[in-house]
């Protein structure tokens, strides 16, 4: 195995692959379907254009570049055994609208990196590597997060080509129209007997690196989360014939059970949030007759999740009888929390520890979504969370890293990469 380099500050050659990786993530931003944005979307025109791009990147890495049954921009880099099994590199390629350049992205450049120095030294693990760029992660095309992941984890439900874009196009007519088999999507899926795991870098969604001054961090996991639709039903009325009292209003419900959200969510140290609402009928002189609102619940585990749920549910219903509202839930979303597998994140903080000579690398529980909760029904996982340079602003075009971070995480990568080949050779001659 290869030495780390000083620890600490990443060389001069960590450096220019820093910056042939941020040029390459403002290559993909600008493939984009909106004027002065980011939005690559599953399936558009930018999607295709961004896999060609990629293609051809993993190619000169010394991949065989490939597309999927889903989509997903595919490269393998062979291991020192025909049979040898593989070790997942990835993230996402798509993005939401005005989006940043760097979440999703910047987890697959530094993974095509990681492969074109190997490749470039000529070195064969007791593994094969793949990389994924996933084609869809944040759902926004049709609605449902994840697809390009759940595709390669086996978990692709068919029922989802029936979903419909805004512009009532559904994913089946999409799939054909992008020159993909509707029906064979699920051939994307691997064979979890054939892998090792799964290593995924991202930037953080969230402020924690910056703030505790690290470059780099260990995910430890992905909290679960829950998203509902609620609803408060009253009467409409007149703004000033219906008495103060006598007031069914529906939008006083809905705010009271957003402000339950943010005590329970506070006293339980979980986060929930109320993020859309609409009032109807909608005008300034008439009693609000409806309200319906979301909720987002997310908890490192599953059970502290529900019983924050519950606990609000039972504002709600409180709420509903006071004001004589009826209540109604429906469950839009689930995800269930996560762990990062032990071994695996052994070796992401072995390569933390080689790049910055951190011994004790900094550990944090994702509050966002990722690939890695998708494809933990596959194979173990591991993070490393790149420090988000303007205190967590993600989603949005102002969200930064810095070239000094990159490299860091290039060269922590890669150590990952290669502990966790060492912790291969071992268990193979143990
Ligand atoms: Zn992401």
């Amino acid at each position: 195995m290869r030495r780390a380099r000083r620890a600490g500050a990443a060389g001069g050659a960590s450096l220019d692959d820093a910056r042939e990786v941020m040029r390459r993530c403002d290559v993909l931003a600008g493939i984009s379907s909106m004027d002065g944005g980011i939005e690559r979307v599953y399936l558009s025109p930018e999607h295709a254009r961004a896999n060609a791009q990629v293609a051809e990147w993993m190619g000169a890495a010394g991949m065989r570049p490939w597309q999927d049954a889903a989509g997903n921009a595919r490269g393998s880099y062979p291991g020192a055994t025909p049979d040898a099994p593989v070790l997942l590199l990835g993230s996402h390629l798509d993005t939401v609208p005005d989006a940043g350049r760097y979440d999703g992205i910047l987890g697959v450049m530094i993974a095509i990196a990681v492969v074109r120095r190997l490749h470039a030294n000529g070195v064969r693990l007791p593994f094969a590597l793949e990389v994924l760029g996933f084609a869809d992660e944040e759902g926004v095309r049709f609605g449902r997060t994840l697809l390009g992941s759940c595709a390669v984890a086996g978990t692709w439900d068919p029922a989802w080509l029936d979903l419909e874009d805004a512009d009532g196009v559904t994913m089946r007519e999409a799939l054909a129209a992008f020159g993909l088999d509707p029906d064979a999507v699920g051939e994307a899926a691997l064979d979890p007997a054939t892998l090792v795991g799964y290593l995924e870098a991202h930037i953080e969604q969230g402020p924690l690196l910056l703030d505790a001054g690290h470059p780099l961090g260990v995910v430890s996991g992905i909290m679960g989360a829950k998203r509902f639709d609620l609803t408060m039903e009253g009467a409409a009325g007149h703004a000033g014939g219906v008495p103060m009292r006598h007031r069914r209003d529906a939008l006083l419900g809905a705010a009271q059970t957003a402000l339950a959200v943010e005590r329970v969510a506070l006293a339980r140290g979980v986060v929930g949030t109320v993020g859309q609402m609409t009032v109807g009928p909608g005008a300034a002189n008439v009693i609000p007759g409806r309200a319906d609102f979301s909720l987002d619940v997310r908890a490192a585990t599953d059970a502290d999740r529900d019983k924050a749920w519950e606990e609000i549910r039972a504002h709600a219903v409180e709420a509903a009888g006071e004001r004589r509202l009826a209540f109604t839930e429906r469950l839009r979303h689930e995800a269930r929390a996560t762990s990062s597998e032990r071994r695996l994140s052994e070796a992401v903080e072995a390569g933390v520890t080689a790049a910055t000579g951190d011994a004790e690398p900094m550990e944090l529980l994702s509050k966002a979504g990722h690939d890695a909760m998708a494809i933990a029904s596959l194979t173990p996982y591991a993070m490393l969370f790149v420090r988000n340079g303007n205190g967590g602003v993600s989603h949005h075009p102002d969200e930064v890293v810095s070239v000094e971070d990159v490299a860091l995480a290039i060269d922590a990568f890669e150590a990952a990469v290669l502990a966790a080949a060492q912790r291969v050779q071992d268990g193979l001659s143990a």
